[in-house]
């Protein structure tokens, strides 16, 4: 190698530098073997000689050239050698040069087009295989390697005839290897454009739909092609997408079919041009029968006219066209159809066709039909629900015209709605001349003490107010005359259908015959009270003032018994002796009625009193009857009782004399007292072992003077239950009997409490 020229570009660069930077692979051979390489050349030799073998790039066939070449350069001269270079299509070109210490090899290899559209087809995501005349695979992209689902080691060497290929045509029928595009364009040097074809990717296990183009390569003059390049894009998504297109739009044509009979398309000026495959379905006209305006025709003669101005209105107009006939179906039958045209206009507006549709309108008059039956039905019941509204509002009027109530409606402010003819009675107004009125302001102006009613106060309005239901005793309406009328009345809101109060009804009762009935019987009471009185001062007067004649003739009767006895006979001894008893007998009855007259409400004292002290005063009252009986008095009374307590103690003593009195012949008489307090009141219980008392006498024994013996077997005068149950009355409490015969009696008293301060 020449050194460079002083001056020269390269002047003083360092070749070593040089070297590793150049894209190109160079090697340098030294005479004693040892191989040098640049980086381009190592990068390149690894990919084939893990041991950097330089020769490792070459065909065998380069092989002894490139060594004849380099022995060349060792004795100093230049040699260019044309190699195959391993990876490559294209040859390369290996410039060998001597170098002071060795030979220097610089290998250029041009880029096979076919290399760069590779490329090119990979950077678009499209598949690109280039096949040699017997369909092996010689090169292939990744893209391609990518859409079949195989590695390019797979792919390089397999032919078309492959066992494992699975392809099939889009109707899904068997797409064989040597009927594939690239295979065609091998065969027939044609290009193979936009083949679609579906490939099994056995990763995915799917079909991926391709759309394949394979291009013939020709040497040139030679008439057998040398390669076929085939390239492939997965229009699977696309595929995918116009399928779900087609779809819609058959379901679409479906839904359109099943709305309308016919869809019909004329030129711009009208004519009716074959083919119509749904009018002749419809019709059964053939195209040289409906051709142009021949499809009047199948309309019904009746209707033609209507049809013809409408269609020429629409023409002239270029509007919507709108008509109903009737069209004759092939069978012969006329159908109603509703028929509707419009005008199509391309972009700039100008008029393309008609398209138009015949809608079949018997369903629709089916369903006017039955709309209209329906209605009539509708209308029917409406009426019997009317009549039945009418019988029920009937119904109402008759009870309440005929209710012995009164009733009034109201309105929310209290305005008269309705009266029934009691209500008209009882206030003596007409029904028109309430209904319309304040009915608060006519009839309920006023309390019954004569003061100014106030609406607050008034229930009725409270009621309106509330909406709550009010039942009122005792009020006042007043009469159309003046005067008022004692009235009961419910008064009851009424909700309009919200739920709001919009009124009230109010049923009112007269009790002017209920009032008049009480004032009577209030009446009866205070003259019974009158002339209980005036008994009671009469029993007392006559009492009192029958003393002093008994007196008398009981001082003479026992002066002349004692100065007669056993000088007379002896039945006027026997005369005598009755007349003494029944002068004791007399002042005992005497004594007791006075008893009872004395015992006056007004002049009782009441004070808390012990039960116990009471048993024990009652004790000594019987005294006499207990110690020559042998008869047994006990009691167990821890109450206080607020009462007089000497009326009391007469009270207590006559129910256990009574006890004591009326025992069983042959047995001991047993009187047991208790008291037990309940609420307000004491009640006290006097119970027997003796004879008992039938029940109906329980209520007679408490009466004056009644008795239930003969006074030979047990001695009374019939006063002592009378004076008790006066007593316990003028306390404010109850006396009862429980008994019957041969059961002993418990008499049962209640009195007043204590009352707490
Ligand atoms: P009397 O003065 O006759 O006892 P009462 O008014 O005390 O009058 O009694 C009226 C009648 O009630 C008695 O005559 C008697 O027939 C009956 N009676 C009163 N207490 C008893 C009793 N504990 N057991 C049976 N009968 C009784």
């Amino acid at each position: 190698m020449t050194p460079p020229e002083a001056g020269a570009p390269f002047h003083g660069v360092d070749a070593q530098a040089l070297l590793s930077a150049l894209p190109d692979p160079v090697a340098l051979f030294r005479p004693d073997g040892q191989v040098t390489l640049n980086r381009a050349a190592q990068a390149r030799v690894h990919q084939h000689s893990p041991s950097g073998d330089w020769m490792a790039l070459f065909h065998a066939g380069s092989v002894p050239p490139i060594r004849d070449a380099v022995q060349a350069a060792l004795s100093g001269e230049t040699r260019q050698v044309t190699v195959q270079v391993v990876d490559t299509v294209a040859p390369g070109l290996l410039t060998v040069a001597p170098t002071e210490d060795g030979a220097l090899l610089h290998l250029h290899v041009a880029r096979d087009p076919l290399e760069v559209a590779l490329e090119l087809m990979d950077g678009m995501g499209l598949g690109m295989t280039v096949q040699a005349p017997d369909t092996r695979i010689l090169l292939t992209n990744d893209a391609a390697a990518r859409i079949l689902g195989m590695t390019q080691e797979q792919l390089l060497g397999r032919d078309s005839m492959h066992p494992e290929w699975r392809a099939v045509h889009p109707d899904g029928t068997d797409f064989p290897g040597e009927t594939h595009p690239s295979v065609q364009a091998l065969r027939t040097l044609q290009v193979q454009r936009d083949v679609p074809m579906g490939v099994y990717h056995p990763g995915e296990a799917t079909w991926r739909w391709l759309q394949v183009t394979a291009i013939p390569r020709r040497a040139p003059g030679a008439s057998q092609a040398k390669q076929v390049t085939t390239v492939f894009a997965d229009v699977t998504e696309r595929q995918q997408m116009q399928a779900e297109v087609r779809r819609s739009e058959r379901r679409f044509r479906s839904l359109v079919e099943a709305t309308t009979q016919i869809v019909w398309n004329t030129d711009p000026a009208g004519s009716l041009q074959p083919p119509q495959a749904p009018w002749e379905a419809f019709t059964g006209q053939t195209p040289d029968e409906y051709r142009g305006a021949g499809w009047l025709d199948a309309v019904h003669p009746d209707d033609r006219a209507g049809a013809i101005s409408d269609w020429q209105r629409a023409l002239e107009t270029g509007t919507l066209y709108t008509t109903e006939y009737r069209l004759r179906r092939a069978d012969g039958a006329y159908v109603p159809m509703l028929t509707r045209g419009v005008p199509i206009l391309d972009e700039r507006g100008q008029l393309l066709e008609w398209l138009g549709t015949n809608t079949d309108l018997s369903a629709i008059r089916e369903a006017e039909q039955a709309l209209k039956v329906l209605n009539a039905e509708l209308e029917a019941r409406v009426q019997t629900r009317t009549e039945d509204l009418s019988r029920v509002t009937r119904f109402s009027t008759l009870l309440l015209t005929a209710a012995g109530e009164s009733i009034f409606g109201l309105d929310a402010r209290g305005v008269t709605t309705f009266a029934n003819p009691a209500a008209a009675r009882m206030l003596g107004y007409s029904i028109e001349s309430m209904i319309g009125q304040e009915q608060h302001a006519l009839v309920h102006h006023h309390h019954e003490d004569g003061t100014p009613y106030a609406l607050s106060d008034c229930p009725i309005h409270q009621t309106l107010r509330d909406g709550q239901t009010r039942r009122v005793e005792r009020d006042v309406m007043w009469h159309a005359q003046g005067n008022p009328v004692p009235v009961a009345y419910v008064v009851t809101a009424t909700h309009d259908t919200a739920g709001a109060v919009n009124g009230a009804v109010i049923m009112v009762q007269d009790i002017t015959e209920r009032v008049r009935a009480q004032a009577q019987l209030q009446d009866l009471i205070t003259d019974l009270e009158r002339s209980n009185q005036d008994l009671e001062q009469f029993a007392y007067v006559a009492s009192h003032d029958l003393q002093e004649p008994l007196r008398t003739i009981g001082s003479y009767t026992e002066l002349l018994a004692r100065r007669y006895q056993g000088q007379l006979d002896p039945r006027a001894d026997q005369y005598l002796h009755f007349m003494q008893d029944a002068v004791t007998r007399m002042r005992s009855l005497i004594q007791d009625l006075l008893g009872f007259a004395r015992l006056s409400r007004t002049d009782l004292i009441f004070e808390p009193v012990s039960l116990d002290e009471l048993m024990q005063a009652a004790r000594q009252n019987v005294q006499g009857t207990l110690t020559s009986g042998g008869s047994q008095l006990s009691w167990d009374t821890p109450d206080e009782v607020w009462g007089q307590s000497s009326l009391l103690t007469q009270l207590l003593t006559n129910l256990v004399s009574n006890g004591l009195k009326f025992h069983r012949p042959g047995e001991t008489a047993q009187v047991h007292v208790t008291s037990r307090r309940e609420g307000d009141t004491v009640h006290i219980s006097v119970r027997d072992n003796g004879i008992g008392i039938a029940p109906e006498y329980h209520a007679r024994i408490f009466e004056i003077f009644q008795r239930l013996h003969r006074r030979d077997t047990y001695a009374g005068n019939g006063m002592g239950l009378a004076i008790c149950r006066k007593i316990a009355e003028h306390h404010g409490g109850r006396i009862w009997i429980e008994s019957a015969p041969d059961q002993g009696s418990t008499f049962h008293l209640t009195l007043p409490a204590v009352p707490t301060p």
